[in-house]
């Protein structure tokens, strides 16, 4: 049977409404193309009629062919009092053309007497005609049990007799959802048993992150025995976001052994979660579990050592099989088996015995003595290692700077005038900024691109100043850090002087210099 356990992606519809996320319908319609390829089940597209961005959603799906997935739409139960076939909600349903309709639904008798004002036979009917009506109509029809384990905490037999109303009227999946986000994990298990035992449909999970618990809550549901996930990429959600499914599927492949996906999926989980964070606008976490930048980074020397030995001594997976990848980190804690993991990485032959290797290890061992810092600085020390290795011609030099600011009556304005020799030919450029690191920033890169229009698309996205020991006051170092981007990759650079001035155009200059090297 494929798969074990159904993923069912919800990130257009319930990740949508975390703060800060907006797609349009072309973003949507992107994501949803992504999601069929890596092979998840259902796609939630939106709520139709709720807005013309999802209706338009709706639209571009139905002309398109899916490969794995099946669209569904979102809706909920028919309104009090009205005949179901003549509530709009049902209208707008049919009219998106998903194959699938998700209908939303109450568990919890506080919310039927007090929010709905409903009696409570009256919600169970509501429940029943949705489904019957959405089952004439041909639809897969998915009941997503809202409050369900809050209700059934709360009256055991009603919560039950809501989902029994859903599988009698011939449901095809009823969810148990933990709206609210605040139950634990045992609680989680035990109702989702208990369900599984009165229903004979098959019973699905949906949580969210209230307590740092989205996931382990729905890994308690699949130990229990539910068979359908749905949460979001990379846990987007309202307020601390959804069960988050690119923590979920490989929990499901390679901890509990059911398959969720193609086989030959997980090792694009990191792409996949990369990409909606950049559809969304929204910095990937270096910190996320499985496919973050730092998930695989060793620093300790002595971590390192063991790594460099035997990988799985200091690691949970081997970093591929999700598409991750090792990292060793270089800090003043690491000794020589760092920098020639280090310079592998970073694509350089080195030896142990070699002479080059000492005098790396010696000189990034000065350097940080002084208060340079690598590990957020790779291409800095990239550049370091080359320089040693091949004594290359330096690209460009920087003969000379100058930055002013000026000061009218309140409104200040800085400009920098950057002297830069290519070869035998310079260039001098003069250029304001909104301060002086950003003019110097911007007179460097057009006294540069002329000569390297590859610099032109060089971006800087961020800025870092340390002071390093303030016994000194305004003489104590500062210590500056970048990160750099050309749309498609990112790079971090580091200078180190008493001057922030010179301090920032070592890290600009390095910047640069590694892009033309090894763009
Ligand atoms: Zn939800």
């Amino acid at each position: 049977m494929f798969p074990e356990v159904e993923i069912y992606d919800t990130t257009l519809r319930d990740g949508s409404q975390g703060e800060g996320i907006n797609f349009s319908s072309v973003d949507k319609v992107r994501i949803a193309e992504k999601l069929d390829s890596f092979g998840v089940k259902y796609i939630e597209g939106g709520w139709p009629g709720s807005n013309p961005k999802d209706m338009e959603f709706f639209k571009q799906a139905a002309r398109r062919k899916w490969r794995n997935a099946r669209i569904a739409a979102f809706t909920m139960t028919r309104r009090k009092g009205m005949a179901v076939e003549n509530d709009d909600l049902m209208r707008q349903i049919l009219a998106s053309k998903a194959p699938v309709a998700t209908i939303v639904g109450k568990t919890w008798l506080l919310h039927v007497l007090e929010v709905l004002r409903a009696k409570p036979d009256e919600n169970l009917a509501m429940i029943a005609d949705t489904i019957r009506y959405l089952k004439d109509q041909g639809k897969e029809v998915i009941y997503d049990a809202e409050h369900a384990f809050d209700g059934f905490l709360d009256d055991p037999d009603y919560a039950l007799a809501t989902w029994q109303a859903a599988e009698k009227a011939g449901v095809d999946r009823v969810v148990l959802c933990d709206t609210n986000g605040g139950r634990l994990p045992a609680e989680i298990a035990r109702i989702v048993a208990t369900a599984i035992s009165k229903l004979s449909v098959p019973v699905g999970i949906h949580t969210h992150n209230d307590c740092g618990l989205g996931v382990a809550n729905t890994l308690a549901a699949i130990e229990a025995g539910a068979t359908q996930v749905q949460g979001t990429i990379n846990g987007y959600g309202e307020r601390t976001g959804n069960c988050n499914l690119i923590s979920v599927i490989p929990l499901l492949h390679l901890k509990l052994k059911k398959t969720a996906v193609p086989q030959r999926s997980l090792p694009k989980l990191k792409e996949l979660s990369e990409f909606v964070d950049e559809i969304a606008n929204v910095r990937h976490d270096p910190r996320q579990p499985w496919v973050g930048e730092t998930a695989f980074a060793h620093k300790g020397g002595m971590h390192v050592h063991a790594i460099d030995r035997v990988a799985r001594s200091y690691e949970h997976i081997d970093p591929q099989a999700v598409g991750n990848h090792r990292r060793v980190l270089v800090s003043d804690m690491s000794g020589r088996t760092n920098i020639l993991m280090k310079a592998a990485e970073l694509g350089f032959k080195l030896t142990p015995e070699a002479p080059e290797t000492r005098s790396i290890t010696a000189e990034v061992k000065r350097l940080e003595g002084l208060g340079y810092e690598y590990e957020a600085a790779e291409a800095s020390l990239a550049l370091l290692i080359g320089k040693t290795l091949a004594h290359r011609e330096l690209p460009f030099n920087v003969d000379g700077y100058h930055v002013s600011i000026r000061n009218h009556g309140g409104t200040s304005v800085c400009e920098a005038t950057v002297k830069v020799r290519v070869g035998a030919k310079t260039a001098h450029t003069v250029a304001e900024g909104d301060g002086p690191v950003n003019a110097l920033d911007t007179a460097l890169r057009n006294a540069l691109s002329g000569f390297f229009p590859a610099l032109k698309k060089v971006r800087l996205t961020d800025y870092k100043v340390r002071i390093l020991d303030g016994v000194e006051g305004t003489a104590a170092k500062t210590r500056v850090l970048i990160a750099s981007s050309d749309g498609h990759r990112d790079w971090g650079t580091v200078g180190v002087d008493e001057n922030i001035i010179s301090a920032s155009l070592q890290a600009l200059s390095d910047s640069l210099e590694y892009r033309l090297l090894h763009g």
